[in-house]
């Protein structure tokens, strides 16, 4: 009885509430929507006939008189007769009957709780539960007179519409809300309409059907009402909060992210935010990425908070703050030396180095980190890149990291201006970088220095000589001639350029080189350009970050810290880095990580959504453009970028008119399995210099048939690539097809082995020709032949359509319904060169 006490007032309560739709205020401040609503109906129904059930609750039995009264009585017996037979089912069930307890204190309490608000409301709910508590009763003892309640609902449904009244007082929601919400009207609606409905409305409608039923249809919905009532109920007490208040989250929305990631930013059920999205129309798994535009408009679904946040904020931790005039000291400048091939930049480079540092050490060994440091004879320092080549500066540049502030164009006296020069000159200009030209090799006989200037002129470079404003000094890195003033050229344009940097910040600096070291691990040779690199900072760079666990300087020597415009070894890193990769110093060892994680992510993300398949349309894209050219696809993994760098310009060199060299790849680093997976797609060797593949590309390379060739001279892979590629030329008019015949049978002949009885079904057979065997069109074998049969005489050829028997030299693994292909090799030696 209590039980049911309680579940009315519960619906007394939201019936008083709000009718309409919204707040059922519970002790806790919980809210609930849907029970309201379902309590609004239930009141409609017994409203009509609780207004005497009061009267009739005394004496429901079997009186027509209270009928009236009975019919919202009838239900809540039915109600109650169908909670009465759960409990006596469920009688064991111990804890549901605790949960009922519970619920009922519950209910007190709020009782107590609204009498406190609301005195009205207070009396209403007594009243209520009196009632209740009376109609209980009653219908315990009449629970066993159901026949005779089934009647007496029949004629209260009759007799309802007069009743109007009564219900309040049974459930007294009715009568406050009225008074209390500004739903007067919606509730005069609803009286009106459950007095109609007795006659002719929506209930009469449901009251005739229960009634015809004899009740039946009018107790199975009760019942599943009850059963839903207790179910809630009892999750209450037991402190299962069915239904939790919502907790509005602020989601952290990033450029992307995964379904899974989403439902847990968002503290929801992963199946719940799939099927949101099967709703939208997206069939998606919860490891699925979603742009952040969905993602967003799931997050408002779930009636939670977008906090758009972009990956890239992570960066932010790396401040890049406008340095002040008195922060800013002078720097050196960092030059690079460009030009053709062969105009001696690298003999330039180390003329100069060996001029002004090998000579000032004691053990004058110097070490190549990628960039070195000079000082001339006026006290200048300068900062040499040691990787010419025009890769290396424009990749630089495109990766962000605008490192030479002076460019030294090389230009041989004996060769001018090629097409390399204009290269040069032209990224030069696009970086907007000074130049100096350095006309070489004039110690040469052929030397014409007059030459170089005027043909420079013709590409808008008008050197001092000319009366423009470029630097021109003549030297030679041979003898040495006019290295002095190249130098003094260089400090001298460094002074205009007025470069200035803060020594006393962090540190940001550029890689000029990265390698894997056997001993040391990955190692880095960075160019500081801002602030000062110090032993035991934390940095990102690029894809990697660490710690500097050491600094070397470009003799090799141990330092503590480095300065703008200083290129140093850095040993910490957990990976190796790429030239041109940014390093910057950061406070914490997490945002160095987060940040090098972000990096990789997005990395990951870019490629991904270039796919490779892209990247082979395009290659076939190129190949057709130039169909009469034959490419020589390969894959170049160097040790050091330098390396890589120099190894890919030499292969731009090979080639002529019919043939080239297309490098699909180079970097640095061991050959790994994506490597091999991309030369298998291009159909191209593996070059590697200095490295070597790991385990599983191994493996994978043996599987794919991918060739990996290893080298540790520069000469020896270009040679290869070039013999390679000559073997392309002649490859391409080499083989030609004459026929095929197809097996019928195969006999063993003595002296001979085994031997094909053959149908030549397209072309001919030829004696001389090359054969394949091939087994559902897999080549099994390729060779000659050892005997070409008509009948019993040896031929030369046999043609399309007829017989004849056929067996392979040193090879007997033939079978019926084998294909014979037959096919001739013309061989033209030719080679590139
Ligand atoms: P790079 O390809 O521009 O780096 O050119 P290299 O530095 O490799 O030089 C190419 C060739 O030119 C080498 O054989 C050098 O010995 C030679 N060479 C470079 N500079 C001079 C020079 O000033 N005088 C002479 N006679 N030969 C030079």
């Amino acid at each position: 009885m209590s039980d049911n006490d309680g579940k009315k007032t519960l619906g007394l309560r939201g019936g008083a509430g709000r009718p309409g739709n919204v707040k059922q205020s519970f002790s806790h401040g919980r809210t609930k929507n849907v029970v309201v609503e379902t309590k609004r109906k239930r009141v409609v129904v017994p409203k009509p006939g609780a207004s005497k059930p009061g009267v009739s609750a005394g004496q429901p039995g079997g009186d027509p008189s209270k009928r009236p009264a009975g019919i919202s009585e009838a239900e809540m017996a039915r109600r109650l007769k169908a909670l009465q037979a759960a409990k006596a089912r469920e009688a064991e069930d111990k804890q549901r009957r605790e949960a009922e307890e519970k619920a009922r204190e519950e209910q007190r309490q709020r009782r107590r709780a609204e009498a406190e608000q609301k005195e009205r409301e207070q009396r209403e709910a007594e009243e209520k539960a009196k009632a209740k508590a009376e109609a209980e009763e009653q219908k315990r003892k009449d629970a066993e007179a159901a026949a005779q309640r089934a009647a007496a609902e029949a004629a209260a449904a009759k007799a309802a519409p007069a009743k109007a009244a009564a219900p309040a007082k049974r459930e007294p929601n009715h009568k406050p809300a009225p008074a209390a919400t500004p739903r007067k009207a919606d509730r005069e609606r609803e009286q009106r309409g459950r007095g109609r409905g007795q006659n002719d409305g929506r209930r009469s409608g449901k009251l005739t059907l229960s009634q015809a039923t004899g009740g039946a249809g009018g107790r199975q919905k009760s019942m599943a009402a009850m059963k839903r009532k207790q179910e809630r109920a009892r999750q209450k007490a037991m402190g299962g909060q069915v239904e939790r208040e919502k907790v509005i989250r602020d989601v952290q929305l990033p450029e992307a992210i995964v379904v899974s990631e989403l439902a847990n930013r968002m503290a929801e059920r992963v199946a719940d935010v799939v099927k949101a999205l099967m709703n939208m129309g997206m069939m998606v798994t919860q490891n699925q990425t979603l742009d952040a535009d969905t993602a967003e408009l799931i997050i408002e679904e779930f009636g939670h908070k977008v906090v758009r946040v972009s990956d890239s904020d992570v960066e932010d931790v790396i401040t890049d703050v406008e340095d002040t005039e008195e922060n800013l000291q002078d720097r050196p400048p960092v030059i690079t030396i460009m030009g053709h091939v062969d105009h001696g930049k690298t003999s330039l480079l180390d003329a100069i180095r060996d001029a002004k540092v090998v000579a000032g050490e004691a053990g004058g060994i110097t070490q190549h980190i990628g960039a070195y440091q000079v000082t001339t004879d006026s006290g200048t320092v300068l900062s040499f890149l040691d990787t010419p080549g025009h890769a290396a500066f424009t990749s630089m540049r495109s990766r962000g990291a605008q490192v030479t502030d002076i460019v030294v164009l090389v230009v041989a006296a004996d060769d001018s201006v090629m097409p390399q020069t204009i290269e040069a000159i032209n990224h030069a200009k696009a970086a907007e970088v000074p130049m100096i030209v350095a006309i070489n090799k004039c110690d040469k006989p052929a030397a014409d220095p007059n030459k170089v200037r005027a043909e420079l002129l013709q590409h808008e470079v008008i050197v001092e000589a000319m009366s423009g404003e470029v630097q021109d000094v003549e030297v030679s890195a041979i003898t040495g001639q006019g290295l002095d003033e190249l130098l003094e050229a260089i400090a001298l344009q460094s002074e205009i350029l007025e470069l200035k940097a803060n020594p006393d910040r962090a540190a940001q600096g550029a890689v000029i080189e990265a390698q894997l070291d056997v001993g040391r691990g990955p190692v880095a040779t960075v160019l500081v350009q801002k602030g000062t690199l110090r032993q035991g900072d934390i940095f990102v760079v690029g894809e990697q970050y660490g710690k500097v666990r050491a600094l070397i300087n470009d003799k090799g020597e141990r330092v503590e810290e480095a300065g703008p415009s200083v290129p140093v070894e850095v040993l910490g890193l957990n990976g190796t880095p790429e030239a041109g990769d940014v390093l910057n110093v950061t406070e914490t060892d997490a945002q160095a990580r987060e940040i090098a994680e972000y990096r990789e992510k997005a990395a990951k993300d870019k490629r991904a959504a270039a796919g490779a398949a892209t990247t082979l349309e395009q290659l076939m894209q190129k190949a057709k453009e130039d169909e009469n050219v034959s490419e020589l696809p390969i894959l170049v993994k160097a040790d050091v970028q330098g390396s890589a760098e120099a190894i890919v310009q030499a292969m731009e060199k090979i080639g002529n008119n019919e043939v080239r060299v297309r490098v699909l790849h180079s970097g640095v680093g061991a050959i790994t399995e994506s490597d091999v997976g991309l030369a298998e797609a291009s159909g191209a060797p593996i070059m590697g210099f200095n490295v070597r593949a790991n385990a599983s590309a191994r493996n994978t390379a043996n599987q794919k048939g991918v060739e990996i060739r290893y080298y540790s001279v520069i000469y020896d892979l270009v040679d290869d690539v070039k013999a390679a590629a000559s073997g392309l030329l002649s490859a391409e008019i080499k083989e030609n097809f004459i026929g095929y015949a197809a097996i019928k049978d195969v006999f063993k002949v003595s002296n001979v082995g085994k031997v094909a009885g053959c149908l030549v079904t397209e072309g001919v057979a030829r004696r001389s020709a090359g054969v394949r065997l091939l087994r559902d069109n897999v080549v099994i074998h390729e060779g000659t032949l050892k005997t070409l049969k008509r009948f019993k005489d040896e031929v030369a050829e046999v043609q399309s359509g007829q017989e004849c028997g056929m067996a392979f030299e040193n090879y007997d693994d033939i079978r019926a319904d084998d294909v014979i292909e037959i096919f001739e090799r013309e061989e033209v030696q030719r080679t590139l060169d």
